[in-house]
């Protein structure tokens, strides 16, 4: 088996699913007592998120880019950042070390290419619904990347850091996603993409009138068949 490096705590209420998902692959194909072999490093993420909202994108490249220096130094075989966001600096990342860092867009764009689907909604934060950064990495695949009007994007982004960031989990905010994916839905999409990694502790699939694709569950998953790899 090898071993995989995880950025977490971005936040760390989405890390705990990695953990989860990652173990259970390993347990229900191996059977017995096989786990995953997995280093953590969990980041403060209050110092994170001000490089995001500051827009001093290289501080957090930098902070990111020494930690995947940190678990290849550990014996880390490849890297997953588990978070969408900051795959915004994942080039930057990707420079710093010689282990592969799994992208967390193109993992899911790999789910999505096996259903047909091309016409597919994204929620996450204001920065990966809005940039380029993260769309682009779809659009170059084919897909056609919806994302909501104004309002609604505030509205998805402050329930991610308000709420979901800080463990806070609200039917009225899981009525106002469903609401929102359900416009989604009448703007032609066919799919919606959790494009952010706490999403799926506030969404699953009967919230949804779209199929949803819910990128930590993808890119733990991937994660998960890599260690098995020969
Ligand atoms: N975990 C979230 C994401 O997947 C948001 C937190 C962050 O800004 O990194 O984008």
């Amino acid at each position: 088996m090898k071993t995989v490096g995880l950025i977490g705590g971005m936040s760390w209420e989405s890390t705990i699913p990695y953990y989860q998902i990652i173990n259970d692959y390993v347990k229900d194909t191996l059977g017995g007592l096989h786990s995953a072999r997995i280093i953590l490093y969990s980041v403060e993420f209050d110092e994170i998120e001000k490089c995001q909202s500051s827009g001093d994108w290289d501080r957090g490249a930098e902070i990111l880019g020494d930690v995947a220096r940190k678990l290849e130094g550990a014996g880390a075989d490849f890297i997953l950042i588990c978070t969408n966001t900051m795959h915004k600096v994942a080039p930057q990342i990707r420079r710093m070390v010689s282990v592969p860092v799994v992208h967390i867009a193109d993992a899911t764009a790999d789910e999505l290419e096996k259903t047909g689907v091309k016409n597919v909604a994204l929620l996450g934060t204001k920065y990966t619904m809005t940039e380029d950064f993260y769309k682009s990495r779809l659009i170059d695949r084919g897909f056609n990347v919806i994302i909501p009007d104004g309002e609604d994007i505030d509205v998805v982004n402050t329930i991610i850091f308000d709420e979901l960031c800080v463990g806070v989990i609200k039917d009225e905010s899981r009525k106002r996603y469903s609401g929102i994916i359900g416009k989604l839905k009448d703007k032609g999409a066919e799919a919606v993409i959790l494009g952010c990694t706490e999403i799926g502790l506030l969404i699953k699939q009967e919230d949804s009138v779209l199929p949803i694709y819910d990128t930590t569950e993808i890119h733990a998953l991937r994660a998960a068949e890599m260690l098995l790899e020969d």
